[in-house]
């Protein structure tokens, strides 16, 4: 399928991983809009969260676990988690993903 997530998912294309679980990955959002912005995206290819709750609930349970694990890494523990749905709201990305932007990242140790 020509869906760019999918081919970072088959690892066709390169990406910055964070994370991985049996169900998704996560990876740097290419042109981040805040000091973090990483991806969570689930490996099964989905239109957008919405298909993803009705097709594989345990998928976004597991994605939402992904995302504030990473979320308690890589900031001080305010952060957003945002799903963009349909082009009207902002999606561009056409494979089920969650934004987790902050503007307080972790200090580097
Ligand atoms: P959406 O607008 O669909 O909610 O979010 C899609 C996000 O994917 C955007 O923030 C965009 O910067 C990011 N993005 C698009 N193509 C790529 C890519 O090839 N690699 C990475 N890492 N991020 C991408
Ligand atoms: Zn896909």
């Amino acid at each position: 399928m020509d869906c760019i997530f999918c081919k970072i998912v088959r690892g066709e294309i390169p990406a910055k991983l964070v994370g991985e679980t049996e169900y998704s990955i996560a990876f740097k959002d290419i042109a981040p809009r805040q000091p973090v912005h990483i991806l969570i995206v689930p490996k099964n290819h989905s239109r957008d969260i919405t298909e993803l709750a009705a097709k594989d609930p345990d998928a976004l349970v597991d994605l939402v676990r992904l995302g504030t694990k990473l979320a308690a890494e890589y900031s001080t523990g305010s952060f957003r988690l945002s799903f963009n749905t349909g082009a009207e709201a902002g999606q561009s990305v056409f494979h089920a993903h969650g934004h987790i932007t902050s503007t307080t990242p972790k200090p580097v140790q």
